[in-house]
């Protein structure tokens, strides 16, 4: 199917549901098809939304155990308190109320793949036909790591907070040490993002002090030009960076990282760990990629290449894509779109493209400056490795406009997933 024609289908499906005249989908049994989405981040709530955006006659039911979900997107900014955590709090409210989306906060213990049911930790079932599989990342476990004292502040809420309050008590001259896992992590840009802001939070508020930088990779992974800039000549004698560092183990008491490159002490240490996908992917068999990190699919529908029926997105996809939210809203729609039709009897659109971008402030303390990355991806059909592959890149400099636009851009993200 053509672009254009693809659009044209996305039209009509959506004119279907604004004039309430879509006819809907019947299942073989002659009921409503039930789509069971788990997580209500941006790609569950996404997905949901979607659903029964272009085919509201489909029972769409979105499990989640938090009544609010905390953006990790812009969270660095609340770590630095440029932001309040209101800023980046959203509701299931209008999911529920304009469209109509059963919303359950519940927490799911197990996934039944040939019952088509899933287990919630109540004790209660609910059976699904097609299942979107949702719940973002896991962490790897770090000998000795203690979230209460030592924060990731890698999902966003309460570990947000805690580093804030940990970097306003922080004494001048004091040291703020983070480390970066591996790649792939959620968020490419974000650890070099939060190293920036905090080095500038220190300069104003915290003078002598320092950001050491331990790096488990060889190099910047993102926006090298930007971030090398910025470590090496905006805060020049405020940011150190070392590559190639293995976080060993964790002293929390004492807030020291033990790693390949000897121990550091911290007044601040904030550890962000290796990932993999969530923990709900891993216990139902769902892993299945080279590294046992992340869930196989097929880019054109999102289905699992070894559960039937069954669909995974956002972060714990092993596509190839970034695990990011401008990148999950966009894999969250493919796969609406992909379950529609395959609830109709039709196949996936056969060459999807999704489309990521990042905003990453550099200076939030006293200019407010930020940089960007975007990046379009398209199905690699010819490789047969169901991965989906990168096109065009783009990257801008930290400027203040750019910083302006940030705002924009996630308010426009934040809209299209929760509102
Ligand atoms: C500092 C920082 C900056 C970032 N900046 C950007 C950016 O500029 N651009 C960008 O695109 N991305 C950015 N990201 C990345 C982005 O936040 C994530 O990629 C995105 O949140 C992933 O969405 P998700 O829906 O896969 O997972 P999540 O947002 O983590 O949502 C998963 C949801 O699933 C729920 N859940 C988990 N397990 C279960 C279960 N068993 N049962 C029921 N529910 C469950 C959780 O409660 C959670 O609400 C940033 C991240 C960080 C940390």
């Amino acid at each position: 199917m053509s672009d254009l024609s693809r659009r044209n289908f996305i039209k009509s499906l959506a004119a279907g549901a604004a004039a309430g005249t879509f006819p809907g989908i019947i299942s073989a049994a002659g009921s409503t098809p039930r789509v069971v989405v788990i997580g209500g981040g941006f790609a569950g709530a996404t997905a949901a939304k979607y659903l029964k955006k272009w085919s509201p006659s489909l029972s769409v039911t979105l499990i989640e155990p938090n009544a609010v979900y905390y953006s990790p997107i812009l969270s660095n900014l609340v770590v630095t308190a440029n932001l309040s955590l209101d800023r980046i709090s959203f509701n299931y409210n209008d999911l529920k109320q304009k469209y109509g989306i059963n919303v359950v906060h519940q927490y799911v213990d197990g996934i039944d793949a040939t019952g088509h049911m899933v287990q919630l930790a109540d004790g209660s079932k609910l059976g699904y036909d097609r299942l979107v599989v949702a719940p973002g990342i896991d962490f790897d476990t770090v000998p000795g790591l203690d979230f209460t004292k030592v924060p990731h502040a890698w999902k966003a809420g309460e570990q947000t907070l805690l580093l804030q309050k940990q970097l306003a008590a922080m004494p001048n001259n004091g040291s703020f040490v983070m480390t970066i896992p591996k790649a792939p992590y959620r968020c490419p840009p974000g650890p070099y993002e939060r190293a920036c802001v905090v080095a500038d939070y220190l300069r104003v508020n915290k003078p002598g002090s320092k950001v050491i930088v331990l790096d488990a990779n060889a190099d910047i992974t993102v926006e090298k030009e930007t971030f090398s800039h910025a470590f090496n000549v905006t805060y020049s004698g405020i940011v150190e960076y070392h590559t190639n560092v293995t976080l060993q183990e964790v002293d929390s008491d004492a807030r020291r990282a033990i790693t390949s490159a000897g121990n550091f002490d911290a007044d601040v240490l904030n550890v962000i760990p290796t990932q993999k996908a969530g923990k709900i992917v891993h216990s139902s068999g769902l892993v299945n990629d080279p590294t046992n990190r992340w869930a196989g699919v097929d880019p054109r529908s999102y289905e699992s290449t070894t559960v039937k029926d069954v669909h995974i997105i956002g972060d714990s996809q092993g596509t190839g894509q970034p695990k990011a939210g401008h990148i999950g809203n966009g894999e969250a729609k493919v796969c609406a779109d992909a379950i529609i039709r395959l609830l109709g009897g039709n196949q996936p659109y056969p060459a999807p493209m999704t489309n990521s971008a990042c905003y990453s402030p550099i200076r939030s303390a006293t200019t407010k400056e930020a940089s960007w990355l975007h990046a379009v991806f398209a199905y690699d059909a010819a490789s047969g490795k169901m991965k989906m592959v990168p096109g065009s890149l783009g990257a801008g400099a930290p400027t203040e406009k750019n910083y302006r636009r940030m705002f924009d851009w996630t308010d426009n993200l934040f809209s299209d997933t929760f509102a």
